[in-house]
């Protein structure tokens, strides 16, 4: 059922290219909002002055209309709780900081780096939980008057209940934490910026999400969150605690986590070999969710009409490129042959074409594109597989030559081009028994006889149905190749 209620959020941090775990959360994220006809807030998390920068800022827009996304409110577009970068929104952290250091939710905490480590070490040493040991909670007011006159710069720290939260995650079920495992943590830097773990929630809370989908990862800053939005509900801040699903980890090679680094987890690599944006997200949904049990390839349509989170699993998904491709193949097939062929002309073009931009031809990609559609997995598959048409000679590739000019070859290649000549030049039929006619002479079956001529024609020993390539080519260019692959046996 729909719940026009439902506000999830996608809230990225610009820092480096996006990856294929971040786009599967957005997808997740925007299916269920569009699924229930609800809203996506989309947020930028750019609090980290460090590791943020504006070129990943512009990145992330890009990707996100590249891949089709929308959003009700976020950049470009605004929307009731604008802003919606974090870096333009410094003042509301501060003033919920203060808030909560009023009401006693969070405290001053001075404790030097070195203090920290050596208390954590003996902790650990003596078996005892190691995490921030309250030592700042309470501290006197002279207490505080001495550390300030050493000139230490406090943090702002949280101070969780001393209880066990339990939440039930809309994935995984009931989970409880017990408190010594979730100790007071830091909110506001000792310069001031405030830290994911304030502002995260904060924004959460002020743009009334109701449902946090997100990586596995940040499962252990829920009971945190949640414990922050009780003191944000006694401010008056937080109207809504959000339910919480934790989407599952994706493994890459190796079974290890697929990461942030891996080059097989960089989104520009997908759309620079040619990857369509739904054969891409129909891949990524399945990491954690299924269609059905005998669907694996859909329109992002048919994603939408049935995306349900009961239906996500909590189990690691991994990420096999062999299959995204064969899906995206699949997508690719069920373009109609004009989308195709526009989608293929970025790779009929430098950088990827090795040939000059006035050697592109219009009418014979048109008249390939239909038998070229049925052969790619990605779009830049598509470069090799039509290059014959648009070089002036076809590329060298010695593996090709050595394996097809076999047995007799300049017998065969001069018999086939008499008959090639004769034929008829408007039907690949007429051409093929040309072929088969010259092999027949030549003791040879067709798959045999037509390996030289494909050579010959187009360099390589796999490619596109053969004769309607020497259609598309045409009679001239055919015998002329022909010609100089008799030359070279020859010489
Ligand atoms: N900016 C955080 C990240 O990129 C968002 C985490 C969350 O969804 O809470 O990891
Ligand atoms: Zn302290």
């Amino acid at each position: 059922m729909a719940n026009a209620n439902v506000r999830v959020r996608f809230c990225p941090s610009p820092t480096g290219n996006p990856h294929v775990g971040l786009v599967r959360t957005a997808l997740f994220n925007w299916a269920y909002a569009r699924h229930n006809q609800g809203s996506l807030v989309f947020r930028i998390e750019d609090t980290d002055a460090a590791r943020d920068s504006e070129e990943s800022y512009e990145q992330l827009l890009d990707s996100m209309r590249w891949l089709g996304f929308d959003w009700d409110e976020g950049p470009e577009i605004g929307g009731p709780h604008a802003p919606y970068r974090q870096s333009q929104r410094m003042d509301i952290y501060k003033d919920v900081a203060e808030k909560l250091l009023a009401a006693g939710h969070a405290y001053r905490c001075y404790c030097s780096t070195e203090e920290l480590d050596a208390r954590r070490d003996a902790a650990r040493a003596a078996g005892k939980p190691s995490g921030y040991d309250g030592h700042c909670r309470d501290l006197s007011a002279e207490q505080i008057a001495a550390y300030e006159a050493e000139g230490r710069q406090p943090i702002v720290r949280f101070r969780m209940p001393d209880e066990a939260i339990t939440f039930e995650d809309l994935v995984r079920g009931e989970i409880t934490y017990q408190p010594e495992n979730v100790p007071d943590f830091g909110i506001v830097r000792a310069n001031g910026a405030p830290l994911y773990t304030l502002v995260n929630p904060v924004d959460d809370a002020l743009m009334e999400i109701t449902h946090v989908l997100r990586g596995e990862d940040l499962l252990s800053s829920t009971p945190r969150q949640i414990a922050l939005y009780k003191a944000l509900t006694e401010l008056g801040i937080a109207k809504l605690t959000p339910a919480f699903g934790h989407l599952p980890y994706v493994m890459g090679e190796g079974n290890k986590k697929l990461s942030k680094r891996d080059p097989q987890a960089s989104l520009n690599l997908y759309r620079e070999r040619g990857f369509l944006p739904e054969g891409l997200l129909n891949y990524l949904s399945l990491l954690g969710w299924s269609f059905s049990a005998d669907q694996d390839v859909f329109s992002i349509e048919d994603m939408v009409a049935k995306f349900d989170l009961a239906d996500v699993n909590a189990n690691p998904a991994r990420f096999d490129l062999k299959k995204a491709e064969s899906i995206n193949g699949d997508h690719i097939r069920m373009l109609d042959v004009k989308a195709f062929a526009a989608a293929c002309e970025p790779w009929l073009r430098a950088p990827f074409a090795n040939w000059a931009p006035e050697d592109f031809d219009q009418a014979a990609w048109e008249a390939i594109a239909p038998h070229a559609q049925t052969r790619v997995t990605v779009l830049s598959d598509i470069t090799a597989n039509v290059d014959f048409l648009f070089l002036k000679e076809p590329v060298e590739d010695e593996a090709s030559w050595t394996k097809a000019m076999k047995g007799d070859p300049v017998g065969l290649l001069t018999t086939a081009r008499a008959k090639l000549e004769a034929a008829d030049w408007a039907s690949a039929d007429s051409l093929k028994e040309a072929v088969l006619a010259a092999g027949e002479e030549h003791g040879l079956k067709l798959g045999k006889a037509q390996a030289p001529v494909r050579v010959a024609v187009t360099g390589r020993t796999v490619g596109l149905p053969l004769f309607e390539s020497l259609e598309i080519l045409g009679k001239d260019r055919t015998l002329t190749r022909i010609d100089a692959a008799l030359a070279k046996l020859t010489a």
